[in-house]
């Protein structure tokens, strides 16, 4: 098989061509360019590491609908090189519509490919894994873009799970959540974070900041009722995708945390507010623990119902990741071991954002491989410059369209083309991208405001 990667390099013609003020050697632009493999090499790798046991994902959903507005995916078959079992990957999302089910159901049709379209091409499993809390921002921005430029107004949570062997990827706006039982240790924890203004006083901030005002319903003679909302539009979440009526500081950048399971694997449940508006993280781990994952749904949706009464949309997918030697989970931990760990690390209360609650890698059991909240774009995308691979034209980090150079210039005045201007050290954005960005920040609006 002959190697492409004697292929001579033509970067750096063209940026001389486009840029003649740049003068970047051979090495450096070398070092900017990701490294292309060929596939027969990846293909080879994959099937190597094969050998290395997979674990196996099984998982039950449940649900009880009150108002119809919640939506989950199931995706068992993906494949990071398509035609090869050896990359498989599996897929779990839930979304919690408001306002209408427009929203919910536009996400849980395109979101799994926006993402998916902005991870480079022929690249490794570990180079894969890296890309992919990157590329999960690149695909909820996007995703949010299209759908408000269909001008509806509802909007939804997102719960997004990527399982790769036993590394765990969990994307998250809004106030549906993700939890993971460790079974060896009998720790609970959250791999997510609400977005609920309620809760979140760093959200809260960050909307008061760009221009937002976070208060409650007033109601006759002045008293104030119910959860802390933002004006305009009355949301009670910080985040979201959709929700063109609100201001642009509900953003959709997700929280994105990335974890690997110890070979003994785990319980991930993952579910919408209407279970834990009802349970604790730990009630609803404890309550299914033994069971298989198909039962367990049905008895985490049926202990918050007894708990709290149908008052509000309810979902429940229990995914369980264990050893592919081993068809059941283990059995509940030993006692002693439970209360060792409650005592060491303290229970994770239902609304605990605090981070020493949720310190995985403390356990010893579950290796934290990535954790990045923040609702800046620029801090999100990283601050290389990448290109299309073939073309030498720039292609948009968000909506990975590629962008005639001219216009690249124009839509993007960062220190890369004139350093006197003001930085935008962020990778490349297109016009439209872009104007997102600085909407989502409170520096001017990307669509007309509709009046609340
Ligand atoms: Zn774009």
């Amino acid at each position: 098989m002959q190697s492409n990667e004697e292929t001579p390099n033509v970067w750096p013609y063209l940026l001389d061509l486009r840029f003649p003020s740049l003068h970047l050697s051979t090495a450096e632009v070398s070092r900017m360019k990701p490294p292309l493999v060929p596939l027969a090499t990846l293909i080879g790798r994959e099937l190597r590491n094969e050998k290395v046991e997979k674990p196996f994902v099984k998982f039950g959903q449940a649900a009880l609908a009150k108002k119809g507005e919640d939506y989950f995916l199931v995706k068992s078959d993906c494949q990071r090189i398509p035609g090869n079992p050896a990359t498989s990957f599996s897929v779990f999302a839930i979304f919690d519509g408001h306002n209408g089910i427009s929203a919910a159901i536009f996400v849980k049709e395109n979101l799994l490919g926006n993402i998916l379209n902005a991870i480079p091409q022929r690249i490794s499993r570990e180079e894969w894994l890296q890309a992919l809390p990157r590329a999960l921002v690149a695909g909820f921005v996007k995703t949010d873009i299209e759908f408000q430029q269909r001008g509806e107004t509802s909007g939804t949570t997102v719960t997004f799970v990527v399982i790769d062997g036993w590394t765990v990827t969990v994307a998250s706006v809004g106030d549906s959540r993700c939890i993971l039982d460790d079974t060896q240790g009998g720790v609970v924890s959250l791999l997510t974070v609400d977005h609920r203004l309620e809760e979140n006083v760093e959200e809260r901030e960050r909307v008061t900041a760009s221009g937002g005002e976070v208060g409650r319903l007033n109601v006759f003679g002045g008293n104030e009722v119910g959860p802390l909302r933002c004006w305009p539009g009355g949301l009670c979440l910080s985040r979201s995708i959709g929700d063109t009526d609100v201001g642009e500081f509900i953003v959709p950048i997700p929280h994105v945390k990335q974890v690997k399971l110890s070979n003994a694997g785990g319980r991930l449940i993952i579910a919408s507010d209407g279970i834990w508006d009802a349970l604790s993280s730990d009630m609803a781990a404890k309550s299914c623990r033994g069971l298989p994952a198909d039962l367990a749904a049905k008895l985490v949706v049926k202990e918050a119902l007894r708990s709290r009464g149908l008052k509000d949309d309810t979902t429940c997918l229990v995914v369980d990741i264990i050893p592919s030697d081993q068809p059941v989970l283990p059995p509940t931990p030993r006692k002693k071991q439970n209360a060792l760990s409650s005592f060491l690390f303290g229970k994770i209360s239902q609304n605990s954002t605090n981070k020493t609650t949720n310190k995985l890698s403390a356990v010893g059991v579950v290796e934290e491989l990535f954790e990045e909240g923040s609702a800046m774009l620029a801090e999100r995308l990283g601050k290389d410059f990448p290109m299309s691979a073939n073309s030498g034209i720039f292609k948009c980090a968000v909506c990975q369209i590629d962008q005639p150079p001219a216009e690249g210039i124009t839509a993007n005045s960062g220190p890369f083309f004139s350093p006197a201007s003001k930085p935008w050290e962020g990778p490349f954005l297109c016009n439209k991208c872009r104007k997102k960005k600085d909407a989502m920040e409170g520096k001017r609006p990307s669509r007309p405001t509709v009046a609340t």
